[in-house]
């Protein structure tokens, strides 16, 4: 059970990683470019894109009749748009998130709503530093319980019995005997 969330805390650290450094990347080529993947469908559009600081998501109605149907994905240069520029009377801006949502009166057909949700690079920085900060504390704190001749499991004294731990049963790993 300890292995196994251990091996789960170790995953988690890894992927959160990884996510960090994609939304550092994001971040940067979000200076001067915006992505955007967008599915069509018959009555709505989804689009997510990646503009300057912000990962946006948008579903919006679809107003093109029998158009095409399916994923598609483009890039352009991002200076025009800007979450912050959105000021309509149901924009919601906190923190750098922004909410806004727009209408679209057709003729001939009853009016339909765009919803738009921004979210900051900031917080997907600091989202997905939590678990990599977590995991290098542990690792720091082991490693103080390991120099203090402790085990690393309960902090029962090792020092009279090196090999494994009496209190727990843990065995002491080599490398733990060697630091
Ligand atoms: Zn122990």
């Amino acid at each position: 059970m300890k292995r196994l969330r251990r091996w789960l805390f170790n995953l988690a650290a890894g992927v959160s990683l990884v996510a960090l450094v994609g939304a550092i990347l994001l971040r940067g080529r979000g200076h001067h470019y915006m992505d955007q993947l967008v599915y069509r469908g018959k009555a709505r559009v989804l689009s997510i894109a990646a503009l300057d600081a912000w990962i946006g998501v948008a579903l919006s109605p679809q107003l093109i009749r029998n158009g095409n149907v399916g994923w598609q994905y483009s890039t352009s240069a991002s200076r025009d748009l800007k979450p912050s520029d959105l000021t309509s009377a149901d924009a919601l801006h906190v923190l750098g998130f922004v909410y806004d949502r727009r209408r679209f009166v057709l003729q001939g057909d009853r009016d339909r709503q765009e919803f738009l949700v921004f979210v900051p690079h900031w917080s997907l920085f600091a989202g997905s530093a939590i678990v990599p900060a977590c995991w290098v504390l542990a690792r720091w704190r082991e490693r103080r319980v390991r120099v203090a001749g402790c085990c690393v499991v309960c902090g029962y004294d090792l020092r009279a019995s090196p090999d494994r731990c009496p209190e727990c049963g843990t065995a002491a790993k080599a490398e733990m005997t060697q630091s």
